[in-house]
């Protein structure tokens, strides 16, 4: 019955976003035809996404309570987005997730496990599993394996978002280096990642971080998060030490906006 019902409100889910999925997506082509997209670091595991379409995506909103979140970006009315995307169920992700989605209406992507438990209106759960595909606006979002945990909300994500233009920006939710992530480059060739490197006791450090890109990936730039939010996470000078040599790093201040 419940994988009914799963099927039931996916294909609602499904049918609602198609008339609003938009554009033909053009071939992947770096000389040209590229298309903007704006990416700001709200601190810790949290992104605002903005595609040249103005589909408004926030990934990961732990925000109020997040050290490292500006003032300005802790005032949960200013999110008018067209979806959360929260990657697993830990308060460090989920954070203010359902505030958001309350006061916005916007729906919430994650886990079916995890996004049919937040007791939020069925349009607004738009819950998957991995390999799933959600359209929202004019980009699509595609849910991925990450080497974590999830209690309660079944498996951790990470998430690929294909744009208009063909690049693709990669949020690896939280992880350690795992052999799947060559599968990831295979099929979607990130542009932009969206890379956790914070170590600690939960998830890869930057060293490991590094050794992911290298060994699996080739992305224009890298962006590192999950670090230096609290005591024991690696600090921005380990991050930095890390990918010395490494050129497409871009590290942002919690608040800053990068355009790509
Ligand atoms: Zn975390």
């Amino acid at each position: 019955m419940n994988h009914l019902m799963g099927w039931m409100s996916l294909g609602l889910v499904l049918a609602m976003t198609a008339t609003s999925a938009a554009q033909p997506q053009s071939k992947r082509d770096p000389a040209g035809g590229k298309k903007e997209f704006r990416v700001t670091w709200l601190g810790h595991a949290a992104f605002e996404v903005v595609s040249a379409g103005g589909t408004r995506l926030l990934i990961d909103p732990f925000l109020t309570k997040n050290p490292a979140t500006p003032e300005a970006f802790r005032d949960l009315a200013r999110y008018k987005v067209d979806a959360i995307l929260v990657s697993h169920s830990h308060s460090d992700h989920s954070g203010d997730a359902v505030d958001i989605a309350k006061a916005s209406g916007a729906p919430v992507i994650g886990t079916f496990d995890y996004v049919s438990g937040l007791g939020l209106p069925e349009k607004q759960v738009m819950g998957g599993n991995v390999g799933g595909t959600f359209a929202v606006g004019d980009v699509k979002v595609h849910l991925v394996p990450a080497m974590h945990s999830s209690d309660p909300g079944g498996r951790p994500l990470g998430f690929v978002v294909t744009f208009a233009d063909g690049r693709t920006l990669y949020h690896t939710g939280d992880t350690w280096i795992f052999g799947d992530m060559a599968l990831i480059q295979e099929v979607f060739h990130p542009s932009v990642i969206l890379l956790n490197v914070g170590g600690g006791p939960y998830t890869e450090d930057p060293k490991t971080a590094a050794l992911a890109i290298r060994k699996y990936f080739n992305p224009e730039t890298i962006v590192p998060m999950h670090f230096a939010t609290f005591p024991g996470l690696a600090t921005e000078a380990e991050v930095r030490a890390a990918f010395r040599e490494d050129r497409r790093l871009q590290v942002l201040k919690p608040g800053e906006t990068k355009t790509f």
